[in-house]
């Protein structure tokens, strides 16, 4: 494989997790440190078919496998971003 070639299919397919885009947000992991860009399709596909919430009791406080990682982890979905 050439580099170029393996740079392409080494990419991730999720979007930066930098740039605001509409019907995604950014879920940050307890695990790795990374925060990741994601659609609300994506989060719901990480979610499935097991999560769960302790919205008051942690920082990092939904449970579901980590996009960047792939770690079933506690995460921080930021809407927001
Ligand atoms: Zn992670």
């Amino acid at each position: 494989m050439s580099e170029g070639a393996e740079r392409t299919y080494g990419r991730h397919a999720l979007y930066s997790a930098t740039e605001k885009r509409a019907l995604t947000c950014t879920v940050e992991c307890s695990s790795c440190r990374e925060e990741t860009r994601v659609s609300y399709i994506e989060l719901a596909a990480l979610m499935f078919p097991l999560h769960f919430h302790l919205p008051v009791l942690k920082y990092h406080s939904s449970w579901f496998r980590c996009p960047a990682c792939g770690k079933r982890t506690w995460l921080r979905i930021h809407l927001d971003r």
